[in-house]
């Protein structure tokens, strides 16, 4: 596809009806639609059955808190440019969360837990704040409420490594799933000028040969970029390239030395003593909605059946056919696939023409044969007629496609 053809999310998330924007509700926060948030969903649902898989415990945390979180955890001091105003009820301060990592610290610090429990990975889609000026704001790629799909991770230092490959894989595993070309930017320190990041030199060295010897052996292209990292500790960042050739940085790993010290984190070490825990701070998609941005364009809203909103369009030919449709609907509907029955009285020609302006998968065509001889025609997006099947062999070929997200 040339890019002069090429749609943005915005134009694609109109025709699509994915999302809206309101004067009323304010630019830069989007509504999303049924449709869009059948897609939103699924990503929810997708990284989620991921993250447990991989040992990840889910959390949930409130949108606000005290002042007094943002003030120890130096958000306020060095962020306050980005972060919504303090806001004051009933004599009390509260902060809408610039990030989530405050909270899910508080969470670990909730007692004192084992070395043997430890690493705690804390994972949740939630919602952080950023301020933004108006002429900032650009669809879903830039707003002022990112949901991001946000883990925390408390490590001791010898688990630090299979954390490391443990979120690179999932990473792996996604950039797969969603056809996706990348590659990993390892933000370094500056060794010129270690003075302006916190940490110990030596602790700051084997994090950086730890993430470079997991990205060796993970077979991923990466390049090393000194003087990338934050003060707080050295990062991965993912760059994504999308099927028009444009570059996205989605997703990080990023080691943090400053948060533990800040909030004296500790678990307890066989001896019984405190250890001060690694923290890492990751995500798979980065936020939610500049990932879906992201694929609205990378895939021109054609979603590969596992993701679109509508997999299966039905349209009978005339009335007629309704009841037989009707019926094709709920055998389709039980085998938990996304379908609509399109019984407008429109032309067979517009309803398919209309269902392949919407980037339908699949659509069914039911006239007086099918009904008949108790079958479905059946016909992609892409125009090519797949003739007479069976319900249950569409059911079957349509779930495995799904299932290998193909
Ligand atoms: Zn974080």
């Amino acid at each position: 596809m040339s890019n002069n053809q090429s749609k943005s999310h915005q134009q694609l998330g109109q025709e699509l009806d994915l999302f809206t924007f309101s004067d009323l509700v304010g630019s830069g926060l989007p509504l999303f639609t049924p449709k869009g948030t059948v897609l939103k969903r699924v990503l929810q649902r997708y990284i989620e059955e991921l993250l447990e898989k991989e040992g990840f415990d889910f959390v949930w945390i409130p949108h606000i808190a005290k002042k007094d979180l943002y003030e120890k955890s130096g958000h306020l001091e060095k962020f306050a440019n980005d972060m919504f105003p303090v806001m004051e009820t009933k004599g009390r301060k509260y902060i809408l969360k610039p990030a989530n990592c405050p909270h899910h610290i508080q969470i670990f610090a909730r007692r004192p837990i084992s070395y043997r429990e430890m690493p705690q990975r804390y994972a949740e889609s939630t919602t952080q704040y950023r301020s933004e000026q108006s002429g900032e704001l650009e669809g879903l790629a830039r707003v002022l409420g990112l949901t991001l799909d946000d883990s925390h991770i408390f490590a001791r230092p010898d688990q630090v490594k299979e954390e490391f490959r443990k979120a690179i894989e999932i990473n792996k595993q996604m950039l797969k799933d969603f056809k996706l070309e990348y590659w990993i930017r390892l933000s370094a320190w500056d060794p010129n000028n270690k003075d302006k990041y916190l940490g110990n030199e030596a602790v700051w060295e084997k994090m950086q040969n730890l993430m470079a010897e997991i990205l060796t052996q993970s077979g991923i292209n990466f390049k090393k970029v000194e003087g990338e990292a934050a003060f707080y500790g050295p990062k991965m960042d993912l760059i994504v390239t999308d099927s028009l050739g444009k570059e996205w940085q989605l997703s990080t790993i990023q080691v943090d030395f400053n948060l533990p010290e800040r909030f004296d984190l500790f678990y307890v070490d066989e001896k019984g003593e405190h250890q001060r825990p690694i923290m890492l701070h990751r995500a798979t998609f980065g936020s939610y909605e500049r990932f879906l941005a992201m694929i609205i364009e990378h895939f021109q809203g054609a979603f590969p059946t596992w993701l679109s909103p509508v997999q299966v369009q039905i349209i009978p030919i005339t009335d007629r056919n309704n009841e037989y449709a009707q019926n094709v609907l709920e055998q389709l509907k039980s085998a938990n696939l996304r379908v609509e029955l399109d019984d407008r009285s429109e032309t067979m020609q517009a309803k398919i023409r209309d269902a392949q302006n919407q980037k339908v998968p699949y659509m069914i065509v039911i006239g007086d044969r099918e009904v008949e001889a108790q079958k479905i025609a059946v016909r992609n997006r892409a125009g090519e007629d797949l003739g007479a099947m069976n319900i249950d062999e569409f059911i079957n070929k349509i779930q495995e496609e799904i299932k290998g997200k193909s």
